[in-house]
């Protein structure tokens, strides 16, 4: 244990290895030496901001970004009254969204921020050039908080947190300071990417380039048309842009479906996958976030994963990460299971086996004098409320009151049907003393219970551990 935490004081206090002298200068992980219990330590030590109030509202604000968020979609309200849309504008205007939107969600997301596919140099440039046009901050900076919203979802130091609402996770964690900072989450691998080091040094000349003149130069040197350009394919499309990435902290943490967990608020839903570029399928992208798809069925609305996959067809991209398939199905199982669990808690089962009497034969006899007792596979029923709505008729049923009906129950005179076992079971008042037979355990057990969710610690022991878990020192070769 001590060598360990030797080792690593002394690589640091050495520094850089004097020999790679051409090699780039290592940035440490930024999460390198953070406590164990990093989220309370925090959350205790650090102090928040404080609430945010009409007095306090205006040094609270970030006005860079309200002015980006606002000046924005103004300049897209006055094009739309002021220009005339020409179908040619507007198709340019929807196939760039497409663009720049890929450059997020492809580039920024699944590739810089999760590392779910390798990218050749000019898919980068492509992807890094698209997602500037975005506006919507540098890779390093996005994925820094990106990584910390998948690292810390829903607490305090996840910087879109749900819980804070629906608008705050949209556009307020932008607009406001935030009241923690953000969780620590590193970033270093990024700052040994070639393109990103391109993109931060140029930033400010390609948000204008890929931002605003190159829409409008398209539409200008294409068919004339300037102002269309600039208005329509530039800032409105930007702000769609803008929003449709937003969804995605807001929407996808709040509508829609759980299929893989329900521990934190991501949730999938087509519509949000429609207004995202198919980023909609949140909760299985927030369980798998190393997966290069978000949707895994084939009729699911994804064109990222398609964009990545003719990528990889096309020897552009390489590696696409997929977690494996019987994992996947675990959390849907799982998920299935705890609805299945919910639906058998709502129903009423037939008494505990332990609950009832035993009662020997002679008691049973007398009181099936004053009682509509039967005997069925050992146990005693009571069926007088029974009687009359016996589907074969009164007469069958009273002839074995004071009687052992198994025989003609299970076939003797007709093979019940499987509501008529699990009712059956419910009449349950006694135990025959000495009357189960050996070999009678599927006709005592209700076909209702024969299959049952069960929590692990209420089965006999628990799965997959050995009761005497002493080790030999060979259990865990090979
Ligand atoms: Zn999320
Ligand atoms: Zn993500």
């Amino acid at each position: 244990m001590s060598s360990v935490v030797e080792t690593r004081t002394a690589s640091l206090s050495r520094g850089p290895d004097p020999k790679l002298k051409h090699s780039v200068k290592e940035e440490a992980p930024a999460d390198n030496n953070i406590p164990d219990n990093y989220v309370s330590w925090t959350l205790k030590n650090q102090e928040p901001l404080p609430p945010v109030t009409l007095e306090n509202l205006f040094e609270n604000i970030q006005w860079l970004n309200l002015a980006v968020l606002t000046i924005i979609p103004s300049v897209a309200i006055y094009g739309l009254f002021t220009v005339k849309m020409q179908w040619q504008t507007f198709v340019w205007s929807v196939i760039y969204y497409f663009i720049t939107g890929i450059g997020i969600t492809a580039g920024y997301h699944r590739l810089w921020a999760h590392r779910s596919y390798n990218a050749s140099k000019p898919l980068k440039y492509f992807l890094a050039a698209a997602g500037t046009g975005a506006i919507q901050g540098s890779v390093k900076w996005w994925c820094r908080g990106h990584r910390a919203h998948h690292r810390y979802t829903d607490t305090e130091l996840d910087p879109y947190n749900a819980h804070k609402g629906f608008w705050y996770s949209h556009v307020g964690w932008i607009i406001i300071k935030p009241r923690y900072k953000p969780g620590v989450a590193d970033v270093s691998d990024l700052s040994k990417d070639s393109v990103i080091q391109w993109q931060q040094r140029w930033y400010m000349w390609l948000i204008l380039g890929f931002g605003l003149v190159l829409p409008t130069v398209v539409t200008g040197i294409g068919w004339g048309d300037w102002r269309g350009g600039f208005f329509f394919a530039g800032a409105a499309r930007l702000c769609f842009v803008h929003h449709s990435t937003f969804c995605v902290n807001s929407l996808a943490h709040w509508f829609g479906e759980t299929p893989f967990d329900d521990n934190h608020t991501p949730r999938d839903h087509f519509i949000t996958a429609l207004v995202s570029v198919g980023e909609g399928y949140h909760n299985f992208h927030h369980q798998f976030p190393m997966d290069y798809r978000n949707a895994i069925r084939w009729y699911q609305y994804d064109p990222t994963k398609w964009f990545i996959w003719v990528c990889a067809q096309l020897g552009l991209a390489s590696h696409l990460k997929v977690f494996p398939e019987n994992e996947v199905k675990k959390g849907q199982l799982t998920m299935e299971l705890k609805r299945l669990r919910a639906t058998q808690d709502g129903l009423t089962w037939a008494r505990d086996i332990q609950e009832l009497p035993v009662i020997s034969w002679e008691s049973f006899q007398e009181q099936a004098v004053k009682r509509a007792l039967v005997v069925i596979a050992g146990f005693i029923h009571d069926v007088a409320d029974f009687v009359d709505e016996h589907p074969g008729g009164r007469h069958l049923l009273v002839k074995y009151i004071g009687k052992d009906a198994t025989a003609a129950f299970f076939g003797g005179v007709y093979g019940h049907s499987n509501a008529a076992h699990n009712l059956l079971s419910m009449k349950r008042v006694g135990i025959l003393h000495g009357g189960i037979q050996h070999g009678l355990q599927d006709k005592t057990v209700p076909p209702a219970q024969r299959l049952r969710v069960a929590r692990y610690n209420e089965l006999g022991g628990l799965p997959n551990c050995s009761s005497s878990a002493v080790s030999d020192n060979e259990g865990m070769i090979g």
